[in-house]
């Protein structure tokens, strides 16, 4: 297992691991319970906006709570203002706290109000996306073979810039990110040439993002547990 990126909500690594088995964890990410807008009241909305599209907007408002979260976490939130212009998340105030200040909810004009009353509680992707921590993707290292007849030009054709010229040679740099586009594939048979061959490899890279309710490693670890306990059900059915 190899990091090979890591920004603040999303990670990329590398794991010779089943592609089933990426795929089961990947299922699991939508088990992982997370807080979520789940009722709203609107007491007062001279918005253009429909009551509807504004608790649309506010379930899908990221929301994190400094304590740990269980199905019975029940959270209140309130959101009151008559001020001209975009009316964001950063209004909503209460027992949690939103991850992020600037999601647009509808906006106002002068002599307008808005007033909403909103009640957070825990929830899962599987149920609505709203309750969803995040996603994970995963994809195949592939491994190109590249013949001594093969173009330089396939060089300046790879969108992800991983083909380069070395003493005379086409060498591959950081293959992990090629994503079988096949640019380079499609100008060698345009040449009539078979000079290019991607081939997947048994080791995947996988990227976990997270809509910022929990770190992506959290979100990792608790996909894994989710699964572990699944698996334990199903064995004791079996038995
Ligand atoms: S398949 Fe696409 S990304 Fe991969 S090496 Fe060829 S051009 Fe580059």
């Amino acid at each position: 297992m190899k990091i090979i990126n890591k920004k603040n909500n999303q990670i990329t690594f590398t794991a010779e691991i089943e592609e089933s088995l990426a795929n089961a964890v990947r299922r699991c990410v939508n088990q992982v319970p997370v807080l979520a807008i789940d009722e709203v009241e609107i007491l007062k909305n001279d918005s253009p906006l429909y009551d509807e599209t504004i608790s649309h907007r506010m379930g899908l408002i990221p929301l994190t709570m400094d304590k740990p979260v269980n199905e019975k976490t029940v959270a209140k939130l309130k959101l009151s203002t008559k001020k001209e212009g975009m009316v964001c998340s950063e209004l909503l105030v209460g027992d949690v706290k939103v991850v992020y200040d600037k999601i647009p909810i509808t906006s106002l004009k002068k002599g307008q109000e808005l007033e909403i009353v909103a009640t957070a509680k825990v929830g899962k992707g599987i149920e609505h996306a709203r309750f969803s921590p995040g996603l994970m993707f995963y994809r195949n290292i592939i491994e190109l073979k590249i013949d001594k007849d093969c173009s330089k030009e396939v060089v300046d054709v790879c969108p992800q810039k991983i083909l380069k010229t070395e003493n005379g040679k086409i060498i591959v740099e950081d293959n992990y990110k090629c994503d079988m586009c096949e640019a380079c594939v499609d100008l060698c048979e345009k040449q009539g040439k078979d000079s290019i061959k991607l081939i997947p490899t048994k080791e995947l890279t996988i990227t976990l993002e997270s809509f910022g309710q929990l770190s992506v490693e959290e979100i990792f670890k608790k996909s894994i547990e989710v699964l572990k306990k699944d698996l334990k059900e199903v064995s004791k059915k079996i038995k």
